[in-house]
């Protein structure tokens, strides 16, 4: 299968760079397989997982929100945080998780309901990535 160039970038750093065969990422309307020779686009995504496939092997990462953008064989994902199984701290997770629980759950009328939920959906997503080896 053909290469193309992958970036993951990130706030903290250039998460990912290297020849790939394959991404596959979650666009807003639903799952998006990227292979060589897609035509350009540019498209937001969501709180997910973005597969790699390289040499035949698949890795998986956590990723938040953010965009992918495909220009002239070269893809670049921009999000704001990006993990792959082993970089999670999962304690970390499910501390997120309950925290984001508690405060939909004690809905009060100040809270920002919408940042918990994204809170929440960071947390649970972390946590089934640490569990893929
Ligand atoms: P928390 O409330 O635990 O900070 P969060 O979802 O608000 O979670 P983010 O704002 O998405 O955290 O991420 C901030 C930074 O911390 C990013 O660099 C991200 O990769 C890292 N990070 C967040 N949660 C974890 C985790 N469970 N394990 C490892 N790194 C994490």
């Amino acid at each position: 299968m053909s290469n193309f160039h992958l970036d993951i970038v990130t706030p903290d750093n250039l998460f990912f760079s290297d020849k790939v065969e394959m991404v596959i990422v979650r666009g807003i309307d639903g799952d998006l397989a990227v292979l060589k020779g897609r035509a350009p686009i540019t498209t937001p995504l969501r709180i997910g997982k973005v597969r790699v496939f390289q040499e035949g092997k698949e890795r998986v990462a956590a990723i938040s929100d953010g965009y992918v953008s495909v220009q002239d064989d070269k893809v670049t994902i921009v999000t704001e945080s990006a993990e792959w199984p082993d970089d999670i701290d999962i304690e970390r997770a499910k501390s997120a998780k309950e925290r984001a629980e508690k405060r939909l759950k004690d809905r009060r009328d100040n809270i920002d309901i919408h940042r918990a939920e994204l809170a929440l959906h960071r947390a649970i997503n972390r946590i089934e990535v640490s569990q893929i080896k």
